[in-house]
Order: structure tokens, then C-alpha cells, then sequence
């Protein structure tokens, strides 16, 4: 399956054509000033030479992002936030979904609109089911559809087993496996809606889900579960073209790892065969192919690292 992706806006500036070679409805609408689309702030400026001024002047005409809708939470900061951006370079119109951080996910949406995409911020607590189901209305009544679903939004509550209490285990389950349930739940509802049906979600695990790690039973138990879960949810819908894969990130810079201190840093470092952390780009990019190009239609149910070599 493949979605059609626009032309990056880097492309789309350097687009100048004559108006001849446009369409014949294009052109009469080019007439009017615009492209005949919705036009707003994330408009795409590109410009064109009109037929009475083909020998001087270029006439700026704008064209809306209409790329697929991609749904991505925890997209305020950090790792969501460059998959929020890269996406929306692509043309995706995004839901820039945060818990707290408002100021920063407008910021991240006006990213994406001056990239070429369209984007909204939506506030939701994605563990309450409630809060996903108006996240998701949101994405509907803004952009009509969901084609793409990134389960990114994560914490952790560090501790050792002897020493976690009940309420450590349960939030951050709550949130990095039960949140991952109910958006991918509301999601493949509305996916199913549009007919033929397709649709990708990438879920965003951890090294950890793999290994364990002292200090994490809830988050690596969470982690764990979400690749269970990509599996069960890729077998129900192979067959309905919607693909499920997870992304296992390493240690990647952000304000996660930051939180870790000098010397635990330190000693990270040593474990990592390629000598350095990775940054939020590095899984960003694997998004970005995983929902949008064409060559990854075929994969499904796959749990893919970006780790520099850490779990081979
Ligand atoms: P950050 O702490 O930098 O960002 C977390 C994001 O999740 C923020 O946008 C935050 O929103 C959002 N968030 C927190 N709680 C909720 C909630 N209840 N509902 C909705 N959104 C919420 O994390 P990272 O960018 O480092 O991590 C992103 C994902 O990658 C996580 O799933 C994490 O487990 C995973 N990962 C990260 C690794 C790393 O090395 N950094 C390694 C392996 C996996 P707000 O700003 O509003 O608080």
C-alpha cells in the first residue's frame, strides 16, 4: 500500500512552471488567485508564471498540504517531535498530541506548516480512554481521516523491583501499553471506515523490551507488551492492509536520557557499538518510512532497532 506523499515545500519553491502546462480546471482556478483548495496558514506558497505576465512576472498561488493524516502522541517534545516534523516535511497533515506541554506542540505545528504540512495540536492524556476518543474526534473533524497512527507518547518511573510501588507500575503501564491499546483501537475503527481500507501503525518500543534492565520492570514489562502487541494487532490486519510494526529505540538524546545523569550516561556509552547516542531524527526517519513509503507495505508485524548496534 501506498500513500501518495507530496512534494516536500523545498520542492514545490523551486516548482515554477508556465500556466499552459497546468491542467485546464487547475488553470481557471489559478485564476481566481489560488489553487482550488482549502487555503490557510499551512499553505504551500509556489509559484508559477501566469499567461499575462508570463515575461516578467511570477504570481505566488498557495496549495494546501492533503497528505495522509498521521496521528502522533507525545508529539510535543523529544523523539515525537522530530517524527511530528519529518512527517509533516512529507506534506502529512498531523496531530501534534501532548499532555502538557501546549507551547511546545504549537511550536512543533508551526514547524510543520512553514515545512509544507498542515498540523493541529490536540491535548489528550492518551492512558484515558475518554481523552483518545476526543483526540481522535479531533483528528476527524479537522482532516476527515487517520491513515497513519505513530504510538509514540512514553514515560518512565525508575526504580528497582524491591523498591516500586504499585502506583509506578501502574501509570507507566497505564500510559506506554494501555495507551497503545486504545489509540490503536480508535485508530483501526476509523481506518476501516474508508474503503479499501489501509492504513500503518508504528508503535514505539525500547532496547528494552527485548533485554530488561534493572531499574525498569514496569517500563521494560510495558515495552515487552507492546511488541506482543504489534504482532497480534499486525495478524488481525494483515489481511485488511493495515501494517503494524514497532520501532525499538536505543538511547536516544532527549529529555528522557536526560534525565539519567553524567555518569550513567557514561557507562551507557560503553555498550553501544557505534560510540555515541542517537538522536530523535534517527527514529524519525524510520518512521517516516515505515508510514509512507511504498517499499514498506510488505512488512508487518516487525520489530525494528535504531540502536546503534546495542542488541544484535
Ligand atoms: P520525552 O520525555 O522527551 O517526551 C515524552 C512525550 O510524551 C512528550 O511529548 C509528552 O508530552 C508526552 N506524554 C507524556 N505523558 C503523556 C500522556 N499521558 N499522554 C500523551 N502524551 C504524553 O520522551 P522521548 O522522546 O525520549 O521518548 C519518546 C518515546 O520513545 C517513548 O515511548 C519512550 O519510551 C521511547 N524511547 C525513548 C528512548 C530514549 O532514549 N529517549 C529509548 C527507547 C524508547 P508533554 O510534553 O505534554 O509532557
Amino acid at each position: 500500500m501506498a500513500f501518495s506523499v507530496r512534494a516536500t515545500s523545498s520542492n514545490l519553491a523551486r516548482n515554477v512552471v508556465s500556466k499552459t502546462r497546468f491542467s485546464s480546471s487547475l488553470a481557471s482556478k489559478h485564476s481566481q488567485g489560488v489553487v482550488g483548495k482549502k487555503v490557510n496558514n499551512a499553505s504551500v506558497p509556489f509559484r508559477f508564471q501566469s499567461a499575462s505576465s508570463r515575461r516578467s512576472s511570477v504570481v505566488t498561488v498557495q496549495a494546501a498540504a492533503d497528505g495522509p493524516v498521521c496521528v502522533v502522541t507525545g508529539a510535543s517534545r523529544g523523539i515525537g517531535a522530530a517524527i511530528a516534523t519529518q512527517l509533516g516535511a512529507q506534506g502529512c497533515r498531523v496531530v501534534v498530541n501532548y499532555a502538557a506541554s501546549a507551547g511546545p506542540a504549537e511550536e512543533v505545528c508551526k514547524t510543520i506548516k512553514a515545512s509544507g504540512g498542515d498540523a493541529i495540536a490536540v491535548q489528550a492524556n492518551v492512558a484515558k480512554q475518554e481523552e483518545v476518543d476526543a483526540l481522535f474526534k479531533a483528528a476527524v473533524d479537522a482532516f476527515g481521516e487517520v491513515n497513519v497512527l505513530v504510538n509514540n507518547a512514553g514515560i518512565t518511573r525508575d526504580t528497582l523491583m524491591m523498591r516500586m510501588k504499585l502506583a509506578q507500575w501502574q501509570e507507566v503501564i497505564d500510559l506506554n501499553l494501555t495507551g497503545v491499546f486504545l489509540c490503536t483501537q480508535a485508530a483501526t475503527k476509523i481506518m476501516g471506515k474508508k474503503k479499501p481500507v489501509k492504513g500503518r501503525i508504528i508503535n514505539i518500543t525500547s532496547v528494552v523490551g527485548v533485554t530488561g534492565n534493572a531499574g525498569q520492570a514496569n517500563y521494560s514489562a510495558a515495552k515487552a507488551g507492546v511488541i506482543g502487541l504489534t504482532k497480534t494487532v499486525a495478524r488481525e490486519y494483515a489481511g485488511r492492509n493495515i501494517q503494524c510494526n514497532a520501532i525499538a529505540p536505543g538511547f536516544i538524546a532527549s529529555d528522557m536520557t536526560a534525565e539519567l545523569g553524567p555518569e550513567i550516561e557514561a557507562k551507557i556509552l560503553t555498550t553501544i557499538p557505534a560510540g555515541k547516542y542517537g538522536q530523535p531524527e534517527d527514529i524519525a526517519g524510520m518512521v517516516r518510512f515505515l508510514a509512507l513509503d511504498p517499499a514498506a507495505a510488505y512488512i508487518t508485524g516487525q520489530t525494528i532497532h535504531v540502536d546503534g548496534g546495542m542488541v544484535m
